[in-house]
């Protein structure tokens, strides 16, 4: 899974990052409000969190910007203790959820779970499509009965084809929802996950849509 951080303060921005990468996330990090909306309309990301003073153009008006463009990424407001109309104003405007800084990093990872968990309708941290399920606290997925932990590459490819059963992605896609910035794409690299994930559990797990692309089925 992928997620956007638009925070200014470095040290802030800088800890987030390292520590949803620990948890086996992909996360971007940009410092001002023009970068977060640019960033969040290419519509990569699972998840967006938002600090409200930001430079350049606020986190209120960034989520203005987002939902009235049709950008519907979950978004969770990351905002420091002052500010309550701010919060409420957010949450009119389409938030899904806040924290207040300071906040732990195990209260941030619950809440960005609960909110995929709404997303998806379920009651517990999973999606899938009926034949594989992810379960998103543990990164373990479940094909045909068989369960095991996965590699956050491994999840988060599979998770990008289980949340669009039926949708064939190409390479390219499939690149940007598995690769932060700065991260070099190495060759083949989606080749190799896919080879990995159906020796893990089985060759149908995915399929391979000649000359587009691979899907799961709906
Ligand atoms: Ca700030």
């Amino acid at each position: 899974m992928r997620v956007l951080i638009v925070e200014d303060d470095p040290m802030i921005g800088r800890n987030l990052a390292l520590a949803l990468k620990e948890a086996g996330l992909i996360a971007d990090w940009v410092q001002d409000g023009i970068q977060g909306l640019e960033a969040a309309k290419t519509g990569h990301y699972a998840v967006v969190l938002l600090d409200l003073g930001l430079p350049r153009k606020s986190g209120i008006d960034v989520l203005k910007s987002m939902r009235s463009s049709g950008i519907d990424t979950p978004l969770l407001i990351i905002t420091a203790r002052d500010g309550i109309d701010d919060r409420v104003e957010g949450l009119d405007l389409g938030a899904d959820d806040y924290l207040i800084k300071p906040f732990s990093f195990k209260e941030l990872l619950a809440r960005i779970r609960a909110i995929l968990r709404r997303q998806g309708g379920g009651a517990a941290s999973l999606v899938g499509n009926g034949e594989i399920t992810l379960n998103l606290a543990s990164h373990e997925a479940t094909y045909r009965g068989k369960t095991l932990a996965l590699s956050a590459k491994e999840f988060a490819l599979l998770h990008t084809l289980v949340a669009h059963p039926g949708t064939i992605y190409s390479r390219s896609q499939i690149e940007e929802h598995i690769y932060g910035w700065g991260e070099e794409v190495e060759s083949n690299v989606v080749d190799v996950i896919i080879h990995y994930l159906r020796r893990k559990f089985d060759s149908e797990i995915i399929r391979n849509v000649r000359g587009i692309g691979w899907m799961v089925v709906k």
